[in-house]
């Protein structure tokens, strides 16, 4: 047993628990609902995985929110494109639309802040990286091949990373490469003998068909990860989008997560 309840307070014992999130996207209602479930949880640090801002219609409350609590901390392509680092052609039309939005509402201090980061860290012992550890800031991880490739181009023992907006886990034995859906609120042992790559999903666009916030507790104590999914008020967000003059596929797919 590591947990107990004692006067209603979930205490969480012996062990060391983080909650990796990324992909936050400007979207306050699901990181506040994403940083609740989390301290439930006993997490006691946050790693972000990059992507803050793009899309949404809170990027500097949702920096501001996260940047105190966080042990780690990445820069994805949307930060580095709102920030003017990587051209905004690469993107499709409505993303480009929220980037150019972004950027002017961006402060000056939150602007300091992504332009300190890096889309690649190790943390403990694991590596942490926005897109893949070979091209930390483009390449989309969605197939065992690159998934594989990966494997074979760095050394890591546990990567954590995001930017598909997909949960999923790859896992090498020093021959082959095998891909595992990640069950929801489940905690998963990562085998000792294989290495891992962990997507944690996306916290404010999820893209697998589940509307709900995504971010995974890793345990490094006990070696395991739980993909955690938690509901936030969907129609709030959206409301405010439309409010704010946002692209109205971008707060649609919100409500079917894709
Ligand atoms: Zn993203």
């Amino acid at each position: 047993m590591k947990g107990d309840r004692a006067c209603g307070i979930l205490r969480v014992r012996g062990s060391m628990r983080y909650a990796a999130l990324s992909d936050v996207h400007g979207n306050l209602e699901a990181l506040e609902a994403v940083l609740q479930d989390a301290s439930q949880q006993g997490a006691r640090g946050f790693l972000c995985l990059g992507d803050f801002v793009g899309y949404g219609p809170d990027p500097n409350a949702c920096v501001e929110t996260l940047r105190p609590q966080l042990s780690a901390a990445l820069v994805g392509n949307h930060d580095l494109a709102a920030l003017g680092r990587l051209d905004a052609r690469r993107f499709n039309l409505f993303a480009r639309v929220a980037l150019e939005w972004t950027r002017e509402q961006l402060s000056a201090t939150v602007r300091a802040y992504l332009e300190r980061l890096k889309p690649r860290e190790e943390f403990e012992g694991v590596l942490l990286v926005h897109a893949s550890p070979q091209d930390p800031v483009q390449e989309y991880i969605l197939d065992w091949e690159t998934a594989d490739d990966n494997f074979r181009a760095a050394e890591f023992s546990l990567c954590l990373f995001g930017h598909t907006h997909v949960p999923v886990r790859f896992a090498h034995d020093g021959h082959r490469t095998y891909v595992f859906l990640l069950p929801a609120n489940t905690p998963v042992r990562l085998e000792p003998d294989f290495r891992h790559l962990v997507n944690v999903g996306s916290v404010g666009q999820p893209r697998d068909g589940d509307p709900r916030a995504a971010y995974v507790l890793w345990d490094s104590e006990e070696g395991t990860v739980e993909l955690r999914r938690v509901p936030y008020p969907v129609e709030a967000v959206q409301a405010k989008m439309q409010r704010k003059g946002l692209p109205r596929p971008l707060w649609e797919r919100l409500g079917e997560g894709r």
